[in-house]
């Protein structure tokens, strides 16, 4: 049996008691939200703090106003309670995992989620064994040996979203306030993925409001519950009458960030969504969608679903629209 280590757990009530215990504890704090991904990882000795600050007590973080959401929102109260969002939150929230899972994870957890791979996400000894990987412990990344990064995959259902739909993110910490596009949080590596700071705490997530546009998230996993996405498509269209005026496509489960395809917007921008424009975006996503051998499936089929899973994904928002 895993068993998690000893580690102090601090609550706090407010942000600022939240960053000055952030800031006693130093690299050895950390903070968690609802554990689903963090004590799991503790166990396995992926992450190691001495002390864990919960921010599940600090209410401004648990409230959702419209268009604003706080971090600590469940992801089944995304997925059943819509609120005014925009549908395509519920539906990828939806996707994650399990209930039991989606009961405790909250959105803020899932969109600072760990990267994974198959060297990565094993126990202590198994890693060990293997003299350990560049991600945690050892030197070599045994998925690409000769490369000097690491290249564990980005592996939420809902950050893919956040950066499709042109989401923001309020960061509070020592320094201040900041607020940052979806897309400007995450990095195509798998170690430094976040480009917030560990003392940083993601207080709430901006919406646009939906006026105008639709987007989808379709997700590619073995099983119909649990499995994390080895391939997740969320599309953005902005409406002009049946034409497209701009779009976004991002490409989840395929690199270490939420990967934006700017050749499929190029293929899609100012033109009607015929069976060609579609066919042009999709070829357009899967030449650069470059799956590594470090998740479940052959990577090679990984690759060629992207092509049919981005047409699935545009040919839903056509249907929508007509
Ligand atoms: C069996 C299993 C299956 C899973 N399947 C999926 C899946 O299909 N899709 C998917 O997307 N995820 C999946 N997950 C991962 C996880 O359950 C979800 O992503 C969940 O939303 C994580 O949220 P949490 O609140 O539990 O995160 P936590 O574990 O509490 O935190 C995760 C990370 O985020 C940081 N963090 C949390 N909140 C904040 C904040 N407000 N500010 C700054 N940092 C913060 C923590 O420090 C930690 O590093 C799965 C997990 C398990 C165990
Ligand atoms: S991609 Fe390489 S360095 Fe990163 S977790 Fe996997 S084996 Fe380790």
């Amino acid at each position: 049996m895993l068993r998690l280590p000893m580690f102090r757990y601090l609550q706090p009530r407010t942000l600022a008691e939240a960053l000055r215990m952030k800031s006693d504890a130093g690299p050895e704090g950390m903070f968690v939200a609802g554990g689903t991904d963090l004590y799991p990882n503790m166990k396995r000795r992926h992450q190691e703090p001495r002390t864990v600050i919960s921010l599940m007590g600090i209410p401004e973080l648990g409230r959702s106003d419209g268009l604003t959401v706080g971090p600590c929102v469940t992801l089944t109260e995304l997925a059943v309670r819509p609120s005014g969002r925009p549908a395509v939150i519920g539906k990828a929230a939806a996707l994650v995992s399990t209930p039991l899972l989606r009961n405790m994870g909250t959105l803020g957890g899932n969109l600072c989620l760990d990267t994974r791979c198959n060297y990565y996400n094993q126990g202590y000894e198994w890693r060990k064994s293997i003299d350990f990987c560049m991600k945690k412990d050892g030197k070599i990344c045994w998925v690409a040996p000769s490369s000097p990064r690491c290249w564990a995959v980005s592996s939420s259902d809902v950050a893919p979203v956040m950066v499709a739909i042109g989401a923001e993110y309020r960061l509070v910490g020592p320094q201040g306030e900041r607020v940052v596009p979806a897309a400007r949080f995450y990095h195509n590596d798998g170690i430094n993925y976040l480009t917030k700071q560990p003392d940083e705490i993601l207080v709430d997530v901006r919406l646009p409001a939906p006026d105008g546009w639709d987007a989808v998230y379709h997700k590619l996993r073995r099983r119909g519950s649990f499995d994390f996405p080895v391939l997740g498509v969320a599309v953005w269209i902005e409406w002009n009458g049946k034409n497209v005026a701009d779009a976004r496509v991002v490409l989840g489960g395929v690199a270490s960030y939420p990967q934006e395809i700017p050749e499929a917007k190029a293929a899609l921008a100012g033109r009607p969504l015929s069976d060609e424009t579609i066919a042009a975006a999709a070829e357009a996503a899967y030449r650069p969608s470059k799956p590594m051998d470090n998740t479940d499936f052959d990577l090679s089929w990984r690759k060629q679903m992207t092509r049919v899973y981005v047409t699935r994904a545009i040919e839903e928002l056509r249907a929508r629209r007509r």
